[in-house]
């Protein structure tokens, strides 16, 4: 702009009614700009109008039109008024000088005009002339960016609050006088922390103001994470931005700028996010999610301050029959309750939170010992006690629960939730509604237990499992009639794993099918072969709950009596009582397929489930085995005497055949005999045997007594 203005050459109006006059000026002027000029006197007017120059120069005696009357009419003229006018007079008296000067003349140049002193004070003039129109345009300019930026700043959704080098305000948008409260004039002069009063969202601590840092530190800061801003009358609004040091153009701090959001609505959609990620919907508590979180959280905490956290895993007993039998929507009336009476038992400085569908944890933090977990157990026991109501149905719920303690039992979260599942399922396992805590023992018990699925895994893939014999007798001959299998895992050392560490687990894991038809192929072929030797003999192989609970179980039976071609009546299933508890038609139907294919069914443990009578009757069974307890206990106790007297008698009115198994001493077999029971197996005769010892005793008692 300033070169354009540079380049735009000034000019200069001459008015003169002496021709000569008007060269001298000329000559002394032309080289200052453009030079226009005339010395008829009424016609001055319309060529300034037309030309607009930067200077005229006026001859004061003139006809028709004076200087002066020039003057006088470019004086009214609002557009030509500030146009200096130097006035050329020969009469170089005070008197028209004051006249003059009165008009607004500037400067007086005298006839005979010098040309050196004409140039000077025309060259001055055009200069001051020039500097004020630059002044004007920069006025202009800065009036227009003030504008601008007013309105910018006005407009703006931000709070803008600029404050000086003391940090009092100088200037507060709307949108910052409607979050603080504080009109513009209000703000104006006063302290910034007066104005804005920052505080932490949390602990509604003060903050400092981040203007005041900028102006300290002299380069841009951010607001604190988190933080609020309290208006003049109390409104809370949660605000996020920046302040920046002003400087001017010479590089002095002039003071800081503030620009501020109101991020409130957003905190709030925030809040409400991580709410439905961390909550369970239903019941409004803490999900797995945050539990997580605050589990970690407390962990690493607890190693600062010296304390342990505890864990409770808290299940709800037989929710899944509750859920599956009467709906999903009194499933979740009674979720709901129980939740609320958990909340009760804990109070508020516990976290409760839902971490499964019948699943709910508690977390206690700086604790000193494990008795706050124990009463926290005992006391959510005793609330879900009391019956709950739901849509006119009364519900009587337990709850199992498990505890782990940090740092006695676990050390990570990961290993707490590990810990306090495995104690709740020791929980549910010993006969619910209770709580148990996480020990060292159920500690190596697990490790032991994921040891011999490892074992059990590795024997069935590779075909593996042993087994052994007992030989029933004959009581009254003492003969061999036969052998109950019996399974056994041989460890990498060579010694004996008892089924009753690993059939258990077999049955948790689903490995039971595979293994039961292990055992059976095996009992199979041992049939087979003992038929080949022209001794055969009858084996019987023990069948769990949930092989017969399985619809393609008789079908495979019938595939392995027909692959070892053996002669089925020389097999023997022997089921127990808990594995006929199901749906009385499909076991009905499971037995009668089995039967057809020419085996025996014989009810193992009897006496000790539920012996109803009713399915006694009704299931195709051939044998009843009589369990070693009654058995072991018949000369102590008479209680159990009677009952192997009420079973034998029971067998004799059933047709059944009977075996009394566990006898151990002589007395059990006198007395067992003497009430009517003519077979049985034992340690008094035989333990069980490894297939070869077995196959020596059977084949070497035979020879004997054919001998
Ligand atoms: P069970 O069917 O009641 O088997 C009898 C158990 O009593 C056997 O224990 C046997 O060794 C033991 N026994 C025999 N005579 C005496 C005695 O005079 N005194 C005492 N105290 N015990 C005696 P074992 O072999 O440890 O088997 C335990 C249980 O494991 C069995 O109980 C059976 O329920 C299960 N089991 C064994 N093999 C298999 C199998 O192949 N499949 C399935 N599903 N379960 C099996
Ligand atoms: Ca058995
Ligand atoms: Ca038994």
């Amino acid at each position: 702009m300033r070169s354009i203005m540079d380049d735009v050459k000034q000019k200069v109006f001459i008015v003169d009614d002496e021709p000569a006059n008007v060269l001298i000026i000329e000559t002394a002027v032309e080289t200052l700009g453009t030079v226009i000029s005339t010395s008829e006197s009424h016609r001055a007017i319309k060529l300034i109008e037309q030309h607009r120059p930067d200077v005229i120069l006026l001859d004061i005696n003139m006809p028709q039109l004076t200087g002066f009357d020039i003057c006088t009419i470019l004086k009214s003229d609002p557009s030509l008024k500030d146009t200096p006018v130097i006035f050329i007079t020969s009469f170089n008296d005070t008197e028209n000088e004051r006249k003059a000067l009165q008009l607004g003349a500037i400067d007086f140049i005298s006839k005979p005009v010098d040309v050196e002193l004409c140039r000077t004070r025309v060259k001055n003039q055009l200069l001051i002339q020039k500097q004020k129109r630059e002044v004007a345009r920069v006025n202009k300019k800065v009036s227009e960016e003030k504008e601008r930026l007013d309105i910018t700043l006005k407009s703006i959704a931000d709070g803008v609050v600029a404050i000086d080098v003391k940090g009092e305000v100088n200037y507060i948008n709307p949108v910052a006088q409607r979050l603080t409260g504080f009109s513009e004039a209000e703000a104006t002069g006063v302290h910034i922390d007066k104005v804005m009063q920052l505080a932490d969202a949390t602990t509604s601590e003060p903050l400092a103001n981040p203007a005041l840092f900028a102006l300290k530190l002299k380069h841009p800061v951010g607001m604190a994470y988190n933080a609020k801003l309290i208006s003049q009358h109390g409104k809370e609004f949660r605000v996020e931005d920046t302040a920046s040091p002003i400087y001017d153009d010479g590089g002095e701090l002039k003071g800081a700028v503030i620009v501020f959001q109101d991020v409130s609505e957003a905190v709030a959609m925030a809040v409400q996010m991580t709410h439905l990620t961390n909550h369970d919907q239903l019941t409004g508590l803490p999900n797995r999610l945050l539990l997580h979180d605050r589990l970690v959280q407390s962990i690493n905490r607890s190693r600062v301050v010296n304390k342990s956290v505890a864990l409770l895993l808290i299940d709800i007993d037989n929710f899944k029959y509750l859920n599956d039998g009467l709906g999903h929507e009194i499933g979740d009336a009674i979720i709901t309750s129980v939740a609320s009476r958990l909340q009760q038992a804990c109070g508020t400085s516990i976290t409760l939170a839902r971490v499964g569908g019948d699943e709910f944890a508690c977390l206690l933090v700086d604790i000193d010992s494990s008795f706050s977990a124990e009463s926290t157990a005992m006391a959510c026991l005793q609330h879900v006690r009391e019956p709950i109501h739901t849509a006119g149905h009364q519900h009587q719920v337990t709850l199992s629960i498990g505890i782990s303690l940090y740092p006695q039992d676990a050390s990570s979260a990961e290993e707490m939730m590990r810990h306090a599942d495995s104690a709740m399922y020791r929980s549910k396992s010993t006969g619910k509604d209770k709580f148990s805590f996480f020990s060292k023992d159920l500690h190596f018990a697990m490790q032991s237990r994921i040891k011999t699925e490892a074992k059990l895994r590795k024997a069935i893939k590779e075909n593996a499992l042993t087994l052994f014999y007992q030989p029933k007798y004959d009581l009254n001959t003492m003969q061999i009639i036969g052998a109950e299998c019996l399974v056994r895992l041989i460890d990498a050392d060579g010694s004996v794993i008892p089924p009753d560490e690993f059939v258990p687990i077999a049955e948790e894991t689903g490995l039971i099918h595979e293994l039961g038809a292990q055992v059976m192929r095996k009992a199979c072929d041992f049939i087979r072969s003992s038929e080949l030797n022209g001794r055969p003999i009858k084996l019987a192989v023990n069948v769990s709950a949930q092989q017969i609970a399985n619809q393609t179980f008789a079908d495979e039976v019938e595939d392995i009596i027909h692959q070892f071609e053996i002669d089925p009546s020389l097999l023997e299933l022997e089921v127990t009582e808990s594995a006929l508890m199901a749906d009385f038609e499909e076991i009905e139907d499971m037995l009668t397929a089995l039967k057809s294919l020419g085996l025996s069914l014989a009810l193992d443990d009897f006496g000790t489930g539920y012996s109803s009578l009713s399915y006694l009757r009704r299931f195709p069974l051939q044998v009843l085995k009589i369990d070693k307890s009654f058995v072991q206990d018949m000369d102590t106790d008479s209680q159990a005497f009677d009952i192997v007297n009420a079973i034998v008698r029971l067998a004799l009115s059933l047709n059944l055949e009977l075996v009394a198994e566990g006898i151990e001493t002589e007395q059990h077999l006198t007395a067992l005999k003497e009430l009517g029971c003519f077979i049985g197996q034992g340690y008094l005769m035989c333990r069980p045997l490894a297939e070869s010892a077995f196959l020596r005793k059977y084949l070497s008692e035979q020879s004997s007594e054919t001998v």
